[in-house]
């Protein structure tokens, strides 16, 4: 598997004013020549303070802008098409920056580290990936060495959606698991709009810790996926059985409502295949990343209940997989 390369081009900008879509982008087939593939996710914007992460939707065909100045210098034969509002160009804008990859890789950690060093060399990257107003991504391997079962993941973490990060960090810290994490940041805001990709459409490709996860041997047999949306208490989705999502329902329930004595009740909800976040595509890392391919679990939780309950629900997690692990015990004798 070849990873997006590590290079930068400067771009000529079609625009597509009328594109509802602005989070893909159509590249010419000379960045395809270099390397550049659809499904690939890449920074286009005019300088660091001003970009975004792009997913590539197509290759544009060569005569597709025959009427271009052809006089122009070299860099104009790499043509993107997109919607540029989200990085704000204007219509006059010609010219943008593109690049991979998608993410800043962290310094490797030695294997042998105290706990306390570790989550001190955590804070130390989290915070200079903030002051840079960056996006990282981070595997952490703390399994047994009898099995490999539990995968936790927050894709959106960092500033794109609050907590999520933090859970699958506690969760991490907490049991013998697998986490993987991306952490978005910007500076003054706008961390979403900047780096958020939409699950199915993360491309191992472009983020190179991802793909060490899909390779990774055994798979594991749960995944769990923190995510936030704005409202709607916690919907449960993701591919796994009714049996799975409906136990982790329950014990949801019952520690939120431990905390929760006098507020308004928290909705915990079952994803139906009608929902916008409903985790059930077999694209979706949380699904395809499991043994099975439908063992994901995908955990949607409005910012209310990440503020207030983000704990409880790492809490609820831990008793969920507490109650795997018995069961898998009665299941197997001999381990
Ligand atoms: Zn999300």
């Amino acid at each position: 598997m070849n990873h997006v390369a590590k290079k930068f081009w400067r771009v000529h900008v079609l625009h597509r004013a009328q594109w509802n879509d602005h989070y893909h982008v159509n590249i010419s087939q000379s960045l395809h020549n270099h390397g550049l593939e659809v499904g690939d996710q890449v920074r286009i914007g005019t300088n660091h303070d001003n970009l975004a992460l792009f997913t590539i939707q197509s290759i544009l065909e060569e005569d597709h802008d025959s009427t271009m100045d052809k006089t122009s210098c070299d860099h104009h034969h790499h043509r993107v098409q997109l919607n540029g509002k989200r990085i704000g160009l204007d219509q006059d804008q010609k010219d943008c920056e593109l690049s991979g990859p998608s993410v800043v890789m962290l310094k490797q950690q030695p294997q042998q580290q105290s706990k306390k060093d570790k989550e001190e060399e955590e804070e130390f990257c989290d915070q200079s990936i903030k002051e840079q107003s960056e996006f990282v991504e981070q595997l952490n391997q703390r399994e047994e060495k009898s099995g490999k079962e539990f995968l936790f993941l927050a894709l959106h973490g960092g500033d794109m959606e609050a907590f999520t990060a933090q859970q699958v960090e506690l969760l991490g810290n907490s049991i013998p698991c697998t986490t993987y994490v991306c952490k978005g940041y910007r500076k003054g805001g706008g961390a979403f709009n900047r780096w958020h990709i939409t699950s199915s459409e993360l491309s191992i490709r472009s983020f190179p810790k991802l793909n060490e996860l899909a390779n990774h041997q055994p798979k594991h047999e749960y995944c769990i996926s923190f995510h936030g949306m704005s409202k709607g208490g916690i919907l449960i989705g993701g591919l796994a059985s009714s049996m799975e999502k409906e136990l982790l329902q329950s014990i949801l329930l019952q520690e939120i409502e431990k905390k929760n004595q006098n507020d308004d009740k928290v909705i915990v909800r079952i994803a139906e295949s009608h929902d916008l976040y409903n985790g059930m595509s077999v694209k979706n890392p949380v699904n395809w990343l499991t043994e099975s391919g439908t063992g994901g679990i995908q955990l949607e939780q409005d910012r209310t209940v990440r503020s207030k309950y983000w704990k409880e629900i790492v809490k609820s997690v831990i008793v969920y997989c507490s109650n795997k692990k018995t069961s898998t015990i009665i299941m197997h004798p001999v381990l």
